[in-house]
């Protein structure tokens, strides 16, 4: 059953690898999801049976990332795309400003969303860097609504090493593509989103963690499904919840707690990507695109001068069952994604392929 994918190295951005284990034990549950003789697609939301799976999701997520007691854990619809509307809608007064930096194409959407509401500020921005960097100083105002940040930027395969200091209003980050991958102080965060699909599960549901004592302050009418309180006050299940894809969520906080929870990742993941940041540092044939501190250790992206080169090389790529290496169209050139379920070894082959590559071509 799983021979057909042993020679596959799968680093696509997004939906991307997930565990073997949880592919096995989601596909178990769908013809007889525990012992019931049901699958877990037929049965109701409001079983007992599925309750336990979002109570024991709920609990995961505030276990591994160490949450605070105002900290309520949401699976909600809709992707992180909705999250660019939904949080300016529950925190931003029409007259009122929100602080946001400006690192790329995610930021840009979540940007665009909050001046449906009221006003955006740049606190930040690596536009004049093509967004190859991380903004280093702040200006947030002290009567923001809120300053939102995008941890991980996907495309532009940069990550923010520190959170920017205690500003003195609300911290909101869009997590989709690091969440779960490093120890962070999570409990700093009054909100986070984060679509599951990079790292923590199957599309179709997002992780929002909201702080409840930020929520209530603004005086539009918000619609009842996109009114965070509702959901809070419902247990994430005001309406029918993406039951499958939650499941798949859990199966995945398993798994990452049996390897040892966030702090267990990081170790690995810093290997995986030191490994391959490495070896791009080290042959000249192969460019880094972002500046080193800012690097991601999600998303590496890298490119070659010779555009014929960068062809050659994706072939070689597609032969040895590299999956998703070629880069975002914006950027060009490659990008590996190195999310939680990437093993090393997928990294050892690839980068073993680089250094052949770089002393033929050197
Ligand atoms: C993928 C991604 C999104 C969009 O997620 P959807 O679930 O497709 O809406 C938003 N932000 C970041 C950082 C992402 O990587």
């Amino acid at each position: 059953m799983t021979t057909a994918k042993a020679t596959i190295h799968n680093f696509n951005a997004g939906p991307s690898i997930l565990p073997q284990e949880v592919f096995e034990a989601a596909s178990a549950a769908v013809l007889n999801f525990n012992n019931t003789g049901l699958s877990i697609l037929e049965i109701g939301h409001r079983t007992e049976l599925f309750e336990s799976v979002m109570e024991e999701a709920r609990n995961l997520v505030k276990e591994l990332m160490q949450l605070n007691a105002d900290q309520e854990v949401l699976f909600l619809h809709g992707g992180a795309t909705t999250q660019f509307m939904q949080v300016p809608m529950n925190l931003l007064n029409e007259n009122s400003t929100a602080a946001y930096t400006e690192t790329g194409t995610w930021a840009d959407k979540a940007i665009k969303e909050a001046k449906l509401f009221g006003n955006v500020s740049i606190a930040g921005s690596s536009k004049e860097t093509n967004f190859t960097s991380i903004p280093k100083n702040l200006n947030v105002n002290s009567d923001a609504a809120y300053l939102h940040i995008t941890t991980n930027e996907t495309i532009a395969g940069t990550q923010w090493k520190n959170i920017p200091c205690d500003c003195g209003v609300p911290l909101v980050a869009d997590m989709s593509s690091d969440i779960l991958s490093r120890q962070l102080d999570f409990s700093r965060f009054d909100i986070i989103y984060a679509g599951a699909q990079k790292n923590m599960g199957a599309a179709g549901v997002n992780l929002v963690v909201v702080n409840k004592n930020i929520l209530g302050k603004v005086n539009r009418t918000i619609p009842t499904i996109l009114d965070y309180r509702n959901h809070i006050k419902e247990g994430s299940m005001l309406n029918t919840p993406p039951v499958f894809a939650v499941y798949v969520v859990l199966l995945t906080l398993r798994w990452l707690k049996k390897q040892g929870g966030v702090a267990a990742i990081e170790t690995l993941n810093n290997q995986k990507a030191g490994l391959l940041y490495n070896t791009i540092d080290q042959y000249p044939v192969f460019h880094g695109t972002v500046a080193k501190e800012d690097r991601s250790y999600m998303n590496a992206v890298f490119v070659m001068e010779n555009k014929d080169l960068e062809k050659e090389f994706l072939g070689i790529c597609k032969e040895n069952g590299m999956i998703g290496v070629k880069g975002h169209r914006s950027v060009g050139g490659f990008r590996i994604s190195l999310y939680n379920a990437l093993p090393l070894s997928s990294v050892q082959v690839l980068t073993d392929l680089m250094i052949d590559f770089a002393k033929r071509k050197g």
